[in-house]
C-alpha cells in the first residue's frame, strides 16, 4: 500500500481496490466474500487484532440464523463449516409469565411442519460462525487490514479516497460501513441516526440442562423485557435474558451460583436442573437507525445501517439480508458497465432494504413496550392476542414463514440462487 498522498492522475484513473469494507465484523466478512466471489477486488479494514476475531473459545454467544440467512451462508460455502455445530429450531413456544409463577396458560406455539422449508432456522454459536467465515476470508483474495481503522473518506464524482489510522490513503470505486451501531462512516459522510436506549440491558450467557431440548426455541415475555432460551446442540441453550439496566447491573456483579439462583425462577425446571457452560456477558440495548443507508460513495449494512432490539433475534437476519440486496445491487450494475458508486445505483440498495429495515425497528420497539411491562390491562390483551394468533392456522403460518426470513422481496442469495 502506498502512504504518500495520491496524485490528481491517481485520485482520476486509478483503484486500489474496488470496494473497501471498513469493518470485519459478521457481516463484512460475509459481505467481503459475497462481493469477491462475485469477482470485485474487496479490502477489508478492522481495528481489532485478527487473533482476537478468529478466536473460538467457548464464549456461550448464539445467533438464531433464518432459513433466508442459512441459504446465504450455504451460497458462499460457509454453511458445510459449521453444519454439524448448528442446532435446528423445529418449534417455537413464545408465553407470558413472571418469574416464580410460571407461563401464562395463553401460548403461542410454532412447528416447522408448517412450513415445507424444514427447520424454521438455526441456533449457531459465535465461535463457530465467526473463525469459519475468518478462515474463508484468509482462502480468498480479499485484502486484509488488520489493526487498522477507517479515519477519513472524501468522495467525488469518480471513486472515494479512504483514509486509514496507519496513515495510509486508499482508492476505492465505493466505501461500504459495516463498522457497527456507531458507524464513522456515516457520520462521516453526513448521515445521522435516531434511536434511544431502552433501560434495558441483555444477560447473555450459555447453559447446561438436564432434559433434552427438543429443538425447542423458547421466549417467556417477563415484566422487565423477554427471556430467550435458544437450544444449542447437546443438552445445551444459549440465553438471552433482558432485564432493567440496574438491575441486570447488580446481578452481572453475582458470583455463578447466586447468578443461577436468579436464573431459576425465570427459567423454570422443564429442562431439569441447570448448570453454566460458558462466560457471562452483558449487553446495554438500545435502538440506532442510520437516516440513509447511503451517502456519497457510501453505502451502510448490518448494525451500522440498523441495530435492533433482540427480542426476535433479528439483528444479524437483517444484515444478511443487506449483505445478499448489496452484493446483488453491485453485482448487476457491473455487468450493466454502470459505476457501482454511482448516486442512482446505490438508491436501488436504500430502495430494497429500507422499509424492510425501518419496520423491523417498528416491530422490535413496540413488541418490547407491549411485553416488557406489568399493566394488567396490557397483559390481558397480549394474552387474548397471543391465544388468538394460535389459533388462526393462517396467520401462525405467515408467522412463520416471516420469523424464517421467507417474506419479502428475497435477494438471490437468499433464495439460494447463485449471484
Ligand atoms: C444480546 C444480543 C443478542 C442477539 N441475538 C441475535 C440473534 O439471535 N439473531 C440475530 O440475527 N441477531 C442477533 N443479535 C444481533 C447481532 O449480534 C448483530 O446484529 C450483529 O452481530 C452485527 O454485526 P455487524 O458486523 O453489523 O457489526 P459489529 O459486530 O458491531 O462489527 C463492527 C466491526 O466494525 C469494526 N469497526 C468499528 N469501527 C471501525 C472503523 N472506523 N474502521 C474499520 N472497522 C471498524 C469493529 O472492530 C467490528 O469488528 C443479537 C444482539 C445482541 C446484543
Amino acid at each position: 500500500m502506498d502512504n504518500a498522498a495520491p496524485s490528481a492522475i491517481t485520485i482520476f484513473m486509478t483503484f486500489d481496490t474496488d470496494i473497501l469494507i471498513a469493518g470485519g465484523g459478521l457481516n463484512g466478512t460475509t459481505l467481503a466474500l459475497a462481493l469477491s466471489s462475485a469477482g470485485f477486488h474487496v479490502t477489508l479494514v478492522d481495528p481489532q487484532p485478527k487473533a482476537t476475531r478468529a478466536a473460538n473459545d467457548f464464549d456461550g454467544r448464539g445467533y438464531a440464523l433464518s432459513v433466508a440467512s442459512q441459504r446465504v451462508l450455504k451460497a458462499l460455502n460457509i454453511w458445510p463449516v459449521i453444519a454439524e455445530d448448528a442446532q435446528p429450531i423445529l418449534e417455537i413456544k413464545v408465553t407470558d409469565g413472571r418469574a416464580g409463577e410460571g407461563p401464562s396458560p395463553m401460548m403461542l406455539a410454532f412447528d416447522h411442519a408448517e412450513i415445507e422449508e424444514g427447520p424454521m432456522g438455526f441456533v449457531v454459536e459465535d465461535r463457530h460462525l465467526r473463525p469459519a467465515l475468518l478462515a474463508a476470508v484468509d482462502a480468498s483474495d480479499i485484502t486484509q487490514l488488520n489493526d487498522c481503522s477507517v479515519i477519513g473518506q472524501t468522495p467525488d464524482s469518480n471513486g472515494i479516497t479512504v483514509t486509514l489510522s496507519d496513515g495510509g490513503l486508499l482508492r476505492a470505486r465505493l466505501l461500504v460501513g459495516c463498522d457497527g451501531k456507531a458507524s464513522t462512516v456515516a457520520s462521516r459522510a453526513g448521515i445521522s441516526r435516531m434511536g434511544w436506549q431502552y433501560d434495558q440491558t441483555a444477560l447473555v450467557c450459555a447453559i447446561q440442562h438436564e432434559r433434552p431440548h427438543n429443538a425447542t426455541a423458547h421466549q417467556f415475555f417477563m415484566p422487565p423485557g423477554p427471556l430467550a432460551i435458544l437450544p444449542l446442540t447437546g443438552n445445551r441453550a444459549s440465553i438471552v435474558w433482558t432485564e432493567k439496566t440496574a438491575r441486570a447491573a447488580a446481578i452481572a456483579d453475582l458470583g455463578d451460583d447466586a447468578y443461577l439462583n436468579v436464573l431459576r425462577p425465570r427459567f423454570g425446571d422443564f429442562l431439569g436442573d441447570i448448570s453454566l457452560a460458558g462466560e457471562r456477558f452483558s449487553y446495554p440495548l438500545g435502538l440506532s437507525l442510520a437516516k440513509s443507508f447511503i451517502g456519497p460513495r457510501v453505502a451502510l449494512v448490518g448494525d451500522a445501517a440498523h441495530a435492533v432490539h433482540p427480542i426476535a433475534g433479528q439483528g444479524l437476519n437483517a444484515g444478511l439480508k443487506d449483505v445478499a440486496s448489496l452484493a446483488e445491487v453491485l453485482t448487476d450494475a457491473i455487468r450493466l458497465g454502470e459505476d457501482i458508486g454511482r448516486a442512482d445505483v446505490l438508491s436501488r440498495y436504500r430502495q430494497w432494504r429500507r422499509f424492510d429495515t425501518a419496520t423491523l425497528a417498528i416491530a422490535t420497539d413496540g413488541f418490547n413496550r407491549l411485553f416488557s411491562n406489568d399493566n394488567g390491562f396490557l397483559r390481558a390483551i397480549r394474552d387474548i392476542g397471543l391465544g388468538a394468533a394460535n389459533a388462526i392456522p393462517g396467520l401462525r403460518r405467515g408467522l412463520i414463514r416471516e420469523a424464517a426470513g421467507l417474506t419479502g422481496d428475497m435477494p438471490r442469495l437468499a433464495k439460494g440462487q447463485p449471484l
